[in-house]
């Protein structure tokens, strides 16, 4: 397999680009290779710019839930695109949107559309700032809540793979109003409460975490934060930007059966344009301007393109259902052929799956802790994801993301994945 043309579009991209990239996993860098320079794509597949084609799992990192350029979710947008892309106003379909995200959440009784998942989590934690007129957070070590000062400390994601989870930029002061605890011991949550109880305007959390690769949030631990939330007078933030329609239809707080009092939502609802929401209980909502005194605007939240698509993506899900369950025994499939496949190698392979969300460590031990997620070995991972690349198959190029399978993923493409996996294994060891 030959990478001429990406390696010499990225020397170019770096005079211009810092490290090549606009966005800091792309690189490549943790896997020790240049970027991969996309051409096109269409269903599981993406082929790039030397014509290598791959059976894509990065699927944009999680909006692509049908697969890249399916035709229910580009749908008439050519038609928006001759009516005009952007008015500065309001259209109806930004109010058809929020109705439909309402009611597959009902958490979300009002909704605000951004431009980013990173806008949705800072948005919502000012609200929660000014609603509860408390000044710290708490969050939880290994969760990435997207680039937002406050909430990129001891983060996961490209911050983890780059080793700054805690970012170069964010001062003393800001990073002081952010508690971090530890993800799935109560103990640390409870302690914190203990100390600054009474400022803790809220607790942020992926309920089920996909920034250090997928770790669930065990329930007994997700319902204990719903109660010291309430019992402290502190919002529960759901960060449901990846689990927001991947997980199920009601996203994580179905999963779970728990109602936060706020919620953080992007990729998905977006169908593959930039965009983000966040939502909530009415009383909280109506603290955002021009309601209330929470300031949060954009000038192209709510864009007719992303809107259209997002709105094409989530009622085709709404009327199709049954593509969860589908994502999800081909997630059992793959969870099975790539733990099968690690049996007759020397790799310790761990494989964490939820629903249809999944993640490989390279670990024998249980991955149900951001502690037990540092004993992967990730130059082992390396070696694996360069091995795997060049059997045609994509995983990210990270340890610390998750596999995002989409409807378009067939049964060819997971019986290529499970019979490279066990190639790659033995080769990387
Ligand atoms: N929250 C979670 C859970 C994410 O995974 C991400 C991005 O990967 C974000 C927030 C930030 O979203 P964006 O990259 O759209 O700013």
């Amino acid at each position: 397999m030959k990478f001429d043309r990406s390696e010499e579009l990225f020397e170019r991209a770096e005079k211009v680009m810092p490290g090549g990239v606009n966005s800091p996993v792309r690189a490549f860098k943790s896997v020790e290779m240049t970027a991969l320079f996309a051409k096109s794509a269409s269903g599981s597949k993406i082929t790039d710019e030397d014509g290598n084609v791959y059976i894509d799992y990065i699927s944009s990192w999680g909006p692509l839930i049908l697969g890249h350029a399916n035709p229910e979710v580009h749908k008439g947008v050519m038609d928006v695109f001759e009516g005009g892309i952007s008015y500065g106003l309001s259209t109806k379909k930004e109010i058809e949107l929020a109705e439909l995200i309402s009611s597959m959440y009902p958490a979300a009784q009002m909704v605000r559309m951004v431009n980013s998942g990173t806008e949705a989590t800072m948005s919502a934690i000012r609200l929660a700032r000014g609603y509860t007129e408390r000044s710290k957070i708490l969050k939880f070590e290994g969760c990435y809540h997207g680039h937002f000062d406050g909430l990129l400390v001891k983060s996961g994601s490209g911050a983890l793979t780059f080793n700054i989870p805690t970012s170069k930029g964010v001062t003393e002061d800001i990073a002081k109003d952010t508690l971090v605890a530890t993800y799935n011991d109560f103990k640390s949550v409870e302690k914190c409460f203990e100390e600054f109880g009474p400022e803790i305007a809220g607790v942020i959390i992926e309920p089920v975490a996909g920034n250090m690769g997928v770790v669930e949030g065990e329930r007994e631990f997700i319902s204990a934060l719903r109660k010291i939330t309430r019992e402290n007078g502190t919002l529960l933030i759901f960060d449901e930007v990846i689990t927001g329609f991947r997980l199920g239809l009601d996203g994580a707080a179905g999963y779970y059966g728990i109602e936060p009092d706020l919620v953080c939502f992007g990729k998905v609802i977006g169908g593959g344009l930039p965009v983000g929401a966040y939502g909530g209980k009415r009383e909280i909502m109506s603290e955002v301007a021009p309601l209330g005194d929470v300031y949060q605007a954009g000038t192209l939240s709510g864009n007719p393109l992303a809107v259209h698509l997002g709105l094409n993506l989530l009622s085709y899900l709404n009327r199709n259902p049954q593509i969860y369950s589908q994502l999800e025994d081909r997630a059992i499939r793959l969870e099975e052929g790539l733990v099968e496949g690690a049996k007759s190698g020397k790799i310790p392979v761990t494989v964490n799956r939820v629903k249809g969300m999944l993640s490989m460590f390279m670990t024998d031990s249980p991955v149900t802790t951001f502690a037990q997620v540092m004993t992967s070995d990730t130059k082992i991972y390396a070696r694996y994801f360069k091995k795997m690349l060049s059997q045609g198959i994509l995983f990210p190029p990270s340890q610390y993301e998750g596999l995002f399978l989409s409807a378009a993923h067939t049964d060819e493409d997971l019986n290529l994945t499970i019979k490279a996996n066990v190639n790659a294994l033995r080769l990387a060891g």
